[in-house]
């Protein structure tokens, strides 16, 4: 079963209004896991981050990654259109990096 059809699957299980709450929740617990990375770093300097923390991260990153498979089949974003909006951020991006390189 593709990707695509278990998203659709959750949509029509739960409705968009629902799972567009869950996406709010899992951003929720991502902002929640990297809060307490940063806090970690705070309380230990010089210290790399604990596994357990790492995993937290790429757990949340992963659940919003999920959900946002499901916002954009919700809202039937292509493939090309998120191609296109990724192209145009990694060159704002590259913009900024490049001015930063420049002073
Ligand atoms: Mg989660």
């Amino acid at each position: 079963m593709r990707e695509e059809e278990i998203y659709r699957k959750a949509l029509e299980k739960w409705g968009v209004p629902h799972q567009m709450m869950v996406l709010c929740e899992e951003y929720g617990e991502l902002i929640q896991a990297i809060s307490k990375a940063l806090r970690w770093g705070e309380e230990h300097p010089g210290h790399a981050l604990p596994e357990r923390m790492k995993d937290d991260i790429a757990h949340e990153t992963a659940d919003c990654y999920l959900m946002l498979g499901q916002m954009t089949t919700a809202f039937g974003i292509s493939e090309s259109e998120l191609e296109h909006w990724h192209n145009a951020q990694i060159s704002k991006l590259k913009g900024y990096l490049y001015k930063e390189d420049a002073r």
